[in-house]
């Protein structure tokens, strides 16, 4: 009796187990909760969520693609076991690549521009990736840092140049993805999603999967940052101007429209930039009022829904991105020096300058 019932118990809990476990690193991608934004959502008289992709294994939204890019380049041949992965990024996307690449067996080889954060470099080497910080110089520059990527990648067998901007897998991993997420979790009961971009990837895949689904009605919006050419491309009906300005909000903006974003472009209902001063003080304001410690493109991105908000009015619901936590960016974000630097002391509110200790 007692043998059966023990048998019986180590049954239900391998179940357990089995039910409640991923395949993997890559398993646990995706799925991340949609949170509700209270404060922000009882300021506007809208509904403000915000997906946690945050909560991504690999600490980022940029998961999602990397996953996607390995997958296609496996699925095509292109990466065979013991290959090479070697990619363009301004982080995010080369930790999420760092994290496939070790649980698949592949070399990583990253390229990015130097101006990026300390951590972000420290980090992607702790995974075993191979780093090589180069000058930022513009896209049509030879020596940038896609280019050299690529150049590479190809002097290599079995290497993929993974190509996250132009290469639509990864929009894909969106429309595959965080579209359907978003589209359950608020039982297709959003008027609006609105998000950065810089590969364009999330903006694309998602916003086509939602667009599709609602048949047009739910709204897909674009925030730049400052210094990012979409705004003014979207709303002159296709003209595409000189790249000028800078922002702090690092892994967004963008100087050209990408493939991956040219998938789903004239679709777009509307974009506007979000400038520095409110991207800080929302990040600030996000730590004091929902407890949530996010990166600079997630704080652009909730200023944005709140924005939205004032423009669709009371009662909608409109979803965001929070794309990654503050932790890559503390040494800067929270440091009281490099915000004077910036020029940013003066927007964060009196009563939340206490949170910048560094
Ligand atoms: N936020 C952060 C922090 C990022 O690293 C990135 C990607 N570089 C984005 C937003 C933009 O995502 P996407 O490339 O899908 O446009």
């Amino acid at each position: 009796m007692f043998a059966v019932r023990a048998a019986r118990s180590a049954r239900l809990l391998r179940r357990a187990f089995t039910t409640g476990s991923t395949n993997g690193f890559v398993g646990a991608i995706g799925n991340t909760p949609l949170i509700h934004l209270k404060t922000l959502s009882e300021k506007t008289g809208c509904t403000i969520l915000g997906k946690a992709e945050f909560q991504n294994p690999g600490g980022s939204v940029k998961d999602r693609a990397a996953l996607g890019v390995v997958r296609d380049a496996e699925e095509r041949g292109l990466l065979k076991a013991g290959g090479t992965v070697v990619e363009g990024t301004a982080g995010n996307t080369g930790i999420g690549l760092a994290h496939v690449c070790r649980a698949r067996g592949y070399r990583c080889v990253i390229f990015m521009p130097n101006t990026q954060s300390q951590e972000k470099i420290d980090l992607l080497r702790m995974l075993g990736a191979e780093v090589y910080p180069v000058p930022a110089v513009a896209f049509e520059n030879p020596a940038n840092y896609n280019h050299q990527a690529r150049e590479f990648a190809e002097k290599l067998d079995n290497a993929v140049w993974t190509n996250q901007f132009d290469n639509t897998s990864n929009a894909r991993a969106h429309y595959e993805t965080t579209g359907p997420e978003i589209w359950e979790q608020t039982n297709g009961q959003l008027d609006a999603f609105v998000c950065a971009t810089g590969t364009g990837g999330t903006l694309a895949g998602t916003g086509k999967f939602l667009k599709e689904k609602s048949g047009g009605k739910t709204q897909i919006w674009l925030a730049d940052p400052p210094g990012s050419v979409l705004t003014s491309y979207i709303s002159s009906g296709g003209k595409l101007t000189e790249r000028s300005g800078s922002s702090i909000t690092e892994g967004i903006g963008q100087g050209r429209i990408t493939d991956n974003l040219a998938t789903f472009v004239n679709d777009i209902d509307g974009a506007f930039t979000v400038p520095d001063e409110a991207s800080i003080s929302m990040l600030y304001q996000l730590l004091d009022n929902e407890g949530v410690y996010l990166g600079a493109s997630s704080a652009l991105n909730v200023a944005a829904a709140v924005e939205l908000a004032g423009r669709l009015g009371k009662g909608k619901t409109i979803v965001t991105m929070l794309c990654d936590g503050a932790y890559r960016y503390q040494s800067r974000l929270f440091s009281k020096k490099w915000l004077e630097t910036k020029g940013l002391t003066s927007a964060i509110p009196e009563h939340l300058k206490k949170y910048a200790v560094l």
